[in-house]
């Protein structure tokens, strides 16, 4: 790594994403490494666990971490500047960087608007002045509120000079600011939850320039979207200059494929003309791989193959990620051979718009796979058996691909049987997963559907009719009670009725 670095250091310099930009993942982290010392003679001390940072498995294993932990502010503030153009906020963020903020999201009219039907969101909607573009939701942190109150209010009357934003509101309440971020999580959470509406997939999202290039770079990027007849989501973390930009294409129609490649080709070059980073902080994963090229430039792939081969020489770790990616329509979840389930239901699925719509809503976040140290509840079997089936990912991955390959066979499936078979149907994931996945009804369509094709088992109807079974055992409890402690008759309920 040290000779590579050494002899390349310059090249790499030139090549690599503008280093004003703080969020940049695009490749392997060479310029991070070559800004160290001795390739940097006075630069920070030689560590390659840098390089490790985002290179999405594909050099190492980690098997343990020692991470820096930092203490929490004393103090924090907001001011929610609203603006009726995305160019105008981009402008006000030049402004914003020079008062130290600890963050400066940007959230559009898009997301906002999601949160309109939701009962609990709705009110957090307190402090927006009618109905913006979009916001910045710009947080300050410190030790003492009173200072944080007035760089604040100072902020929000420069604004107002600069003509900036027509609303400027901030606030400091621990509950008002929380039901702010609230907002802001769910309205992201409520447009994933949008299933077939939702605009998918995400293939240019991630992209970071620097803060002062964002009002011409979001400008061109909407040029691009206008030749191509299509429009945006913006989500932004608008301080260090990333994008998460959401053009909505069709991908099971061929038009809408060749529209997303030709958006992410534009794109590409469009980051490389600002010399920004193709992805900022989730990765280049599969969906950005192919264009790695395009935004370091040809002379750079060799060194990145050859530090995959130092690292990795059998390619063994993760393969396809970073160096040799499938094209970017390979592998799509929803393409033109993707046929959407058409089955009859028990459920009407008004509120999801379909059965179908509610099976495709899982976006694959996997945020079913956290553990209970995480907090919250989803998924308790996955909790148990760490196993991805038993999960609600796993479970809606299963149920998109049965129904949309098998139709109304799927019912009969003895493998969704199985998946479904630890699901406690507690609705922890129908709050919890950011998708709104209600795993529970799903499983209760299913099983409706199961038993139907297939009937149902002796032990199955003895538990299906309690209002029966139970009133007739209570009128003759003593003898009932002494029947079921005999040993033969434990033995023929477990035989015949499953029960232990
Ligand atoms: S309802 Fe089922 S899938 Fe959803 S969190 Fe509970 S156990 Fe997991």
């Amino acid at each position: 790594m040290m000779d590579l670095l050494k002899k390349h250091r310059d090249e790499i310099f030139d090549h690599y994403p503008h280093p004003d930009i703080i969020r940049r993942n695009t490749g392997y982290a060479l310029d991070r490494m070559c800004e160290m010392d001795p390739i940097t003679p006075g630069g920070r001390p030689f560590n390659l666990a840098e390089l490790l940072c985002g290179s999405e498995g594909t050099l190492a294993m980690t098997a343990s971490a020692k991470v820096n932990l930092v203490p929490l502010p004393k103090a924090k503030t907001l001011v929610i500047p609203q603006f009726t153009s995305i160019r105008e906020a981009m402008r006000a963020t030049v402004e914003i960087v020079k008062w130290n903020p600890a963050a400066v999201e940007l959230v559009d009219d898009i997301i906002l608007s999601a949160t309109k039907g939701n009962i609990e969101q709705s009110k957090n909607r307190f402090f927006l002045d009618g109905d913006p573009k979009c916001i910045l939701i710009i947080q300050f942190e410190g030790d003492d509120l009173d200072d944080l109150e007035k760089h604040a209010a100072g902020l929000a009357s420069k604004l107002k000079k600069l003509g900036l934003g027509y609303a400027h509101p901030f606030l400091s309440e621990p509950d008002k600011m929380k039901r702010v971020w609230d907002l802001r999580k769910a309205g992201l959470g409520l447009l994933m939850g949008l299933g077939r509406k939702s605009p998918s997939p995400t293939f240019v999202e991630d992209t970071a320039v620097r803060v002062e290039d964002l009002p011409d770079y979001v400008a061109e990027f909407q040029q691009i979207l206008d030749s191509h007849n299509t429009s945006c989501v913006f989500y932004a973390h608008a301080s260090v200059g990333e994008l998460h930009l959401r053009p909505v294409v069709d991908t099971m129609k061929p038009e809408g494929i060749e529209t997303m490649k030709q958006i992410a080709g534009e794109v590409a070059e469009l980051v490389k003309k600002y010399r920004g980073s193709l992805s900022g902080e989730h990765g280049d994963g599969r969906a950005r791989a192919p264009y790695i090229e395009t935004v370091l430039g040809k002379k750079m792939m060799p060194l990145l193959r050859k530090t995959k081969e130092i690292w990795d020489p059998e390619y063994r770790f993760n393969p396809g990620k970073i160096l040799d990616p499938k094209p970017i329509d390979s592998d799509l979840r929803f393409s033109p051979d993707y046929n959407r389930p058409d089955v009859p239901t028990a459920f009407n699925w008004r509120k999801a718009e379909g059965f179908d719509n509610a099976i495709e809503q899982c976006n694959g976040a996997g945020v079913c796979r956290k553990l209970a140290e995480s907090g919250g509840t989803m998924c308790p079997s996955y909790h148990a058996t760490r196993e991805e089936k038993d999960n609600t990912r796993g479970r809606a991955n299963l149920f998109r691909q049965l129904f949309s390959g098998k139709q109304k066979e799927a019912f009969r499936s003895e493998e969704l049987k199985e998946a479904l078979d630890l699901c406690l149907s507690c609705k922890a994931c129908k709050s919890e997963c950011p998708a709104n996945v209600d795993m529970a009804k799903m499983k209760a369509e299913f099983m409706n559907g199961y038993h139907k094709e297939n009937g149902t088992t002796a032990g199955e109807r003895f538990f299906g009719q309690p209002e029966k079974l139970y009133p007739l055992a209570s009128l003759f409890a003593p003898i009932t009670n002494f029947i079921n402690k005999q040993v033969p008759t434990k033995a023929i309920l477990e035989k015949i009725f499953g029960i232990d």
